[in-house]
């Protein structure tokens, strides 16, 4: 069963395959959680830390525990910034920026009722985006995303001084190799096997 096919129940650690969320995690990342020893240096140099309820190191412990309800249910992954201070300050050179990205990759795919409306709709238009252009289009992003979270007038002000300043190009600057975008696409969401 590939990774896109596995639902897992929210009451319960395993997925319907039968594996633990450490070891899912694993397999859709690369990362091995269980290599963590808890120093706790992630966190202490997370920028987002404060507004999390579950720091970056406790994250871990929770897949280590295989917590997914209460990970799944917190949503101190969604605060996260990718930024990969956790990743750099690691010790261990372990990957909690990835590690994390897995699990709200899982919980896109398994548990979306979970999921805030808000973040459902800039996942689907970031990655909208970057399918049809091969690369970001601000604008496309900004129209796509009020259209699917209702949001339609906040930051309307900010508006003018983006254009002005050149954030928001009318039209999208394409990849030249959008084909290559598309089949890791394919490869990656789609889960179509490109060897
Ligand atoms: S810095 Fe590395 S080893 Fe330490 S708690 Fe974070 S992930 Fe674990
Ligand atoms: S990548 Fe996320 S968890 Fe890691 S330091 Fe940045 S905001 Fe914190």
């Amino acid at each position: 069963m590939t990774s896109s096919q596995s639902v897992s129940s929210p009451e319960n650690g395993r997925n319907s395959s039968g594996d633990s969320l450490a070891h899912e995690i694993h397999n859709l990342t690369g990362v091995d959680p269980a290599r963590c020893y808890q120093c706790g240096k992630c966190t202490a140099g997370c920028p987002m830390a404060n507004e999390m309820a579950v720091g970056p190191h406790a994250m871990i412990r929770l897949i280590q525990l295989d917590r997914r309800d209460r990970l799944m249910r917190d949503e101190s992954k969604w605060l996260c910034l990718t930024c990969e201070t956790c990743t750099s300050r690691c010790p261990n050179e372990i990957d909690p920026a990835r590690l994390i990205d897995g699990l709200r990759e899982i919980a896109f795919r398994d548990h979306r009722e979970k999921t805030p409306a808000r973040i459902r709709a800039f996942h689907e238009s970031f990655l909208n985006q970057i399918r049809m252009f091969g690369r970001m289009y601000e604008l496309g992003l900004v129209i796509w995303y009020k259209t699917k979270s209702g949001a339609l007038f906040d930051d309307v002000a900010t508006a003018p001084g983006l254009i002005t300043r050149g954030k928001l190009n009318f039209l999208p600057h394409g990849n030249q190799d959008i084909a290559s975008i598309r089949r890791i696409f394919e490869a990656c969401v789609e889960g179509k096997d490109h060897k």
